[in-house]
């Protein structure tokens, strides 16, 4: 598993440039169809969907392979919960939108019928939301969402059919960020040269 910086260009469509004012949850989701990498993500980010006028993105996005790609830094603004549905308490201090609030990771599935990911994929995904939880002071518990949470899509597939493996997931983030607390680790040096 490797962390790997590849930020997409400042573009209104993908990466709009807007800080985040706080970062008060972490939002997961699904990219939809097995057999992408990362990097035909990142290129339907960065390229792609401007020709379509679409808005669209995440800060993360994590391989089958389970290395994280960071497409948007932490303190910026990613298009990934668009919609003025939600009713969570915490977003409506916030123009009503996730994004603004929300660091988004977006996941690949190894399998589209039943959206699973691979063990890898899901190792990655524990380690980055613990690592966040610890940087951001974040509750595992309660302050991871699925994309779902926020306006009813079914996003991430897998832990929207699996509510039981949902709360195995954030129980096994509590565990990984206990061990970190434990461990005294800190990850403030992170995100030094974003640009
Ligand atoms: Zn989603």
């Amino acid at each position: 598993m490797k962390i790997i910086e590849k930020f997409l260009d400042y573009n209104p469509y993908s990466r709009p440039k807007k800080l985040k004012p706080s970062i008060k949850t972490i939002t997961i989701h699904w990219t939809g169809r097995e057999g992408q990498s990362a990097i035909n993500i990142w290129n339907w980010f960065n390229y792609h969907i401007q020709k379509y006028g679409k808005f669209s993105s995440s800060n993360d996005c994590i391989d089958v392979d389970g290395n994280i790609f960071k497409f948007i830094p932490e303190n910026e603004i990613s298009w990934h919960s668009i919609s003025g549905k939600t009713n969570l308490d915490y977003v409506k201090k916030y123009k009503n939108e996730p994004n603004y609030v929300s660091h988004s990771i977006e996941c690949i599935p190894k399998n589209e019928k039943t959206g699973e990911f691979t063990e890898e994929t899901k190792g990655a995904l524990i380690y980055r939301c613990a690592m966040l939880c610890v940087k951001y002071d974040l509750n595992p518990l309660k302050d991871i969402y699925r994309h779902y949470d926020h306006v009813g899509k079914v996003c991430p597939k897998y832990y929207v059919h699996n509510e039981d493996k949902w709360e195995e997931l954030k129980k096994s983030i509590f565990l990984a960020y206990y061990g970190m607390i434990y461990l005294g680790l800190t990850f403030d040096g992170e995100d030094k040269n974003e640009s």
